[in-house]
């Protein structure tokens, strides 16, 4: 094909390609245009996954009369003028694209009224082009609807996801500015029903309530902009926001957010940095709740790397990263003076077909049980006969068998144990159900919401008995036997949390195993070992738990006698 230059059409098709991913990308740029124009009050309503419409109606400057068409002209601004505007911008948009970009993919109706304008603007548009245009009453604010996003763009409709996932997008999309603005007030509402409010008082806590939930709330501390050791005093750096005890952990890195001058940015520099801070005191794969505010001049950061600005570049990347550390370990090391500290977990690394050799069954061992001796040098997975010498620092049990010595991690194994049960069970739908005393309300937050609305019937199969009740708040009858005395809804939670990676049914097992396996810590009984040892040897894969990592390690004879130098 000879090179030509491509029809506008196309080329705003590509441009908007960029901007507008899917319908929470649009949910965003309006919510952005709408912080910008100082809005105190933002409501967002959405339908049909955002796909059939998407509602913003803000009380911010309004858009004059005369000026309402070319704002959805490409690069069409009010926010910066000229080259040097493009180093310091403290506007959340900039480049002027947003609107064009979403008029090319949808139909946009806008009714705006500018500061001081008696009447407003009314103004229709059809794949980019405007097709009516006319006075209309309405007080100081901005009301976007865009309909029917991507009719035209078959290939970005496939790539949508379920209209639950498109929600919990958008959900989360209003959750982080609702964080990072705590004076606005927001209202986001999903196929007519409120699915978050907040009160735009200005207090970051009455958001984390609504954002999180009551317990998350409770176990919030504030990062205070005292100046801390060798931190922000001398540099223009602040940091505020608030951080959660390491009691409400969590088992994805969702409940981190960040704000760079109040835009909401995903790093992973900053996600190690306050990782960093909590070393030591969450379980490994655990992450803990953060909200970030770092306020630095506008010249230190780049916010032009990246199509839809969620990406910044920092000048000194080494002073943001320690400032963000110490400030959020301060805080943790202020709140517990007496840190319980987790010992560091062991690396886990595949077997490698020796080791996997160390495990082959002994003759002797199969003499006790009876069974015929395997086939000689077959890496089998199965275990040993052990017999239990002890338990060390109420985590390990302590095994022999004629080969040598094991130690076995309590929990890790428990949760072996309980996730091939629970998978088992799951198989001939005979999960133990057990029912709760007085049915309990369990809270949940936006985007959790989204996915229980369409998944109470998969934890259903699991023996939880799920329904909706009001406003993000859902009853429970019933809960699988095991976890029946055990923290059942923080399982739940992890389960909604982990809902974009892969397999349902088997995280929901694994998250049942995890939450229901006795703890490090605990101290067992020589009968409960015996009994966690007697089935550790049933299950089909005893030497890893359900998340991969080792359940056990061993020393053998040989290992032992070398050690102490005997031939
Ligand atoms: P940008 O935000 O990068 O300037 P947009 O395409 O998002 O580009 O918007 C173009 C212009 O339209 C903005 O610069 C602003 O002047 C105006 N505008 C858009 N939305 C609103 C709103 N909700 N309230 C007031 N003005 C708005
Ligand atoms: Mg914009």
């Amino acid at each position: 094909m000879p090179i030509r230059v491509l029809d506008p059409q196309v080329v705003s098709q590509i441009a908007a390609g960029e901007v507008v991913e899917r319908p929470a990308s649009v949910v965003k740029e309006l919510v952005e245009n709408s912080l910008d124009a100082s809005s105190s009050q933002i409501s967002i309503a959405v339908s049909g996954g955002g796909v059939s419409l998407i509602r913003v109606m803000d009380n911010g400057v309004g858009i004059a009369s005369g000026e309402v068409e070319l704002a959805f002209s490409r690069y069409s601004t009010s926010k910066i003028g000229n080259l040097e505007d493009l180093e310091s911008i403290t506007s959340l948009g900039f480049r002027g694209e947003a609107l064009p970009s979403i008029a090319a993919v949808a139909q946009v109706d806008i009714t705006t009224c500018g500061v001081s304008e008696s009447v407003g603007t009314y103004l229709s548009l059809n794949d980019g082009a405007v097709t009516n245009e006319r006075s209309q009453g309405r007080s100081q604010g901005t009301t976007i609807m865009v309909r029917n996003l991507f009719r035209k763009v078959p290939a970005r409709l496939k790539f949508l996801k379920s209209l639950a996932t498109e929600n919990s997008h958008i959900a989360n999309v209003i959750s982080q500015y609702a964080l990072a603005f705590p004076e606005v007030k927001f209202n986001l509402s999903i196929d007519g029903k409120v699915t978050l409010r907040t009160p735009g008082i200005g207090r970051l806590i009455d958001t984390v309530t609504e954002v999180y939930g009551l317990e998350v709330a409770r176990n919030m501390m504030e990062i205070g902009d005292e100046e801390w050791e060798g931190g922000a005093a001398d540099s223009a750096l602040g940091i505020t926001g608030m951080i959660g005890s390491p009691a409400v952990s969590r088992s994805s890195r969702g409940y981190l957010s960040f704000f760079i001058n109040r835009r909401w940015v995903s790093s992973r520099l900053l996600a190690w940095a306050v990782e960093e801070a909590y070393h030591g005191l969450l379980m490994q794969g655990k992450h803990p709740v953060a909200i970030v505010n770092i306020s630095l001049p506008a010249g230190q950061v780049d916010v032009n790397i990246h199509p839809a600005k969620a990406e910044v570049k920092f000048q000194n990347e080494r002073l943001v990263f320690n400032t963000v550390q110490k400030a959020v370990r301060q805080v943790l090391i202020k709140s517990m003076p007496v840190p319980k500290i987790e010992a560091p977990a062991t690396t886990y690394a595949a077997p490698s077909e020796q080791r996997k050799l160390l495990w082959t069954s002994s003759g002797s061992g199969d003499r006790l049980t009876g069974l015929p001796p395997p086939p000689l040098q077959t890496p089998l997975v199965a275990l040993p006969v052990l017999r239990v010498l002890g338990q060390l620092m109420s985590s390990y049990i302590v095994a022999e068998c004629p080969d040598g010595l094991y130690l076995i991690d309590q929990h890790a194994a428990h949760e072996r144990i309980l996730f091939e049960k629970i998978r088992d069970q799951k198989a001939r739908q005979g999960i133990e159900v057990q029912g709760l005393l007085e049915p309990a309300t369990f809270e949940v937050n936006p985007r959790q919401d989204e996915v229980l609305k369409s998944h109470c019937d998969s934890l259903g199969e699991f023996g939880f008995s799920i329904e909706p009740f009001g406003d993000r708040t859902y009853l429970v009858r019933a809960v699988p036997a095991l976890l029946y005395t055990k923290d059942w809804a923080g399982t739940v939670r992890e389960v909604l949390d982990s809902l974009s990676g892969g397999d349902w049914a088997e995280s929901i097992a694994i998250s049942m195993a995890c939450h229901s396996a006795v703890r490090a810590g605990q101290v067992l009984s020589d009968d409960e070992m015996h009994e966690l040892i007697r089935q550790l040897e049933q299950v089909t894969l005893p030497h890893t738990c359900p998340h991969g990592r080792p359940t056990m390690i061993q020393l053998s004879s040989g290992q032992l006698k070398r050690e102490f130098g005997r031939s």
